[in-house]
């Protein structure tokens, strides 16, 4: 599944491609992905300009020209990529792919929504009813934007009896972390990812706050993690497994201490952590 630094990814390769390029025409496979696609709000997207793309969570927002200045909200769900075509004006289109469910035609610039499991979506709004966007309203914390420091995961932490992964990867209070980075970032800053969140010290919160931030900007620098059936805007291959640490690591060396790498289930979702050098 795409998690943040994919869907990052995509965004930095998609943004520069279709920033101040003209939206010549939609066109629509089908009225719904996981939700229903408001057919005439996308359509009305049409011969505006595309003024940038930005994310929040795992969301990409393509923002586009106009009085009521609309934005397309796009998500890839589990399996969903969006692909951006180099074109002439006036070359033929290529044919659909299987799976492909919709095109946004900037000219010189294609792009391609291809989602075989259709967990994806495509909604649009106005700029000023985005913060109140069923899905945006009760987003947490960006990861790697200010506010999120050590501070803040003591404060959110406190109390809490649920576990430090689980605080991590809860999208009410920090959006982005899924299962992997999550994993990832408790063995970077020595933390057994099962502990109770309220046992967190506040030195260990900074620890952990600085290792989300590495192990996500890491896996950006790379192109993000590609596993399963994930590629990026060009369709290139994320290179970021291969740094892996814990995660799918289950009784291999730890790189740090040379332990086995141990794994746990809760409710179906692997943890992998170190009990040599995690405490
Ligand atoms: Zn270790």
């Amino acid at each position: 599944m795409p998690e943040l630094p994919e869907v990052e990814t995509v965004r930095r390769g998609a943004e520069p491609l279709l920033r101040g390029r003209r939206l010549q025409r939609v066109e629509l496979r089908r009225h719904d992905l996981r939700w229903p696609i408001p057919v005439a709000a996308i359509q009305a997207l049409e011969q505006r300009r595309c003024l940038g793309i930005e994310r929040r969570s795992k969301y990409l927002l393509l923002r586009f020209d106009g009085d009521d200045a609309p934005v397309a909200i796009v998500h890839l769900g589990m399996s969903g990529r969006m692909l951006v075509d180099l074109l002439d004006q006036s070359s033929p289109r290529p044919p659909w792919r299987l799976h492909e469910h919709w095109r946004m035609d900037f000219g010189e610039r294609l792009v391609r929504f291809v989602d075989p499991r259709r967990f994806g979506m495509l909604d649009c709004c106005r700029a000023d009813e985005l913060a109140g966007h069923k899905l945006m309203r009760s987003l947490g914390q960006e990861p790697l934007e200010p506010g999120f420091d050590g501070a803040f995961l003591h404060a959110q932490s406190r109390g809490k009896r649920s576990s430090i992964k689980s605080l991590l990867m809860d999208g009410h209070i920090l959006v982005g972390v899924g299962n992997i980075y999550a994993s990832e970032a408790c063995w970077r800053a020595r933390v057994r990812p099962r502990r109770a969140a309220k046992t967190l010290k506040r030195s260990e919160c900074d620890q952990l706050a600085a290792s989300v931030q590495s192990v996500l900007q890491s896996a950006i620098d790379a192109g993000g993690t590609s596993f399963r059936d994930y590629v990026g805007v060009a369709e290139e291959q994320g290179y970021f497994a291969r740094e892996l640490a814990v995660y799918e690591r289950e009784g291999k060396s730890c790189r740090r201490c040379k332990q086995r790498i141990r794994r746990t289930t809760d409710a179906g979702r692997s943890t992998y952590w170190c009990a040599g050098c995690q405490h």
